[in-house]
């Protein structure tokens, strides 16, 4: 039987600088996934100059963008590092797109630019490289990172930003195609805790319904203190979607 009375709680973190490539989508999903299954969904979206409330939110989500956009959110975040710190220390799940992601790190050092510091939420830091990852990735999800079928997660990738973890900050996949974190080490994104960084693109959770449903169960699990099972949904279309780009790099 299924819990009911559910509810999840979502901070959509600066959404008119951050969210290139549609990274919206990702909210989109998360929301719908749990209005299917009747989980009641609070979305806000915060700005700058918003005070967040490190207790309201279940799951946070930040998405991707140019270097121009991320130094105005990077100066911004400073101000909410502690909020953000505290949240996930209580086991929020954090989800971060590729310039969102580059900033829960330490810092990102672009091309000709001053370094931006980043809240260092995930131990990990980003230096720009001199070539630009652009394509589709396929990467297998390392087992912690994920309750259901397929083991992979499909995306897109567009970065110069070349991304290192440190101790204690875990990769979420291993690339089969494409490049991930660097392009050297075959890790693509960051874990630490429910926090969750990815160079994904796509927007990446319409494709990965398994992922998805990962993200809502930690979130439910942080806001009610006990694993709750999902309600499965029919993910045909998603997974047709999601292995049409298995191994595609182009
Ligand atoms: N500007 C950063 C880079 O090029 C992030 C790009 C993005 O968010 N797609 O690495």
């Amino acid at each position: 039987m299924f819990a009911k009375n559910l509810k999840i709680t979502i901070a959509h973190l600066y959404p008119k600088l951050l969210n290139i490539y549609g990274d919206r989508g990702n909210i989109i999903t998360l929301a719908n996934r749990c209005k299917w299954r009747n989980i009641e969904v609070s979305l806000d979206y915060i700005n700058t100059g918003d005070t967040i409330d490190a207790n309201k939110y279940d799951i946070y989500f930040i998405g991707g963008g140019q270097d121009e956009q991320q130094i105005l959110v990077a100066n911004e975040l400073q101000n909410q590092k502690e909020i953000l710190h505290r949240a996930a220390d209580a086991n929020a799940v954090f989800l971060a797109i590729c310039g969102g992601y580059q900033l829960l790190g330490h810092y990102y050092q672009p091309h000709n630019a001053e370094r931006l510091n980043g809240i260092g939420i995930l131990n990990a830091y980003t230096i720009a490289g001199n070539k630009r990852f652009i394509g589709n990735v396929t990467a297998k999800l390392l087992q912690n990172n994920t309750c259901n079928k397929p083991e992979t997660l499909v995306g897109f990738e567009n970065h110069s930003g070349l991304t290192y973890l440190k101790e204690g900050t875990k990769p979420i996949a291993t690339v089969i195609t494409g490049n991930g974190n660097n392009g050297e080490d075959k890790t693509e994104g960051a874990r630490y805790k429910n926090v969750f960084g990815t160079y994904l693109h796509g927007s990446l959770l319409p494709k990965n319904p398994h992922f998805a449903d990962y993200l809502i169960s930690l979130a439910l699990e942080k806001r009610y203190g006990e694993k709750i099972e999902l309600q499965s949904l029919d993910d045909s279309l998603e997974l047709a979607a999601h292995n049409s780009l298995v191994n595609k790099k182009y």
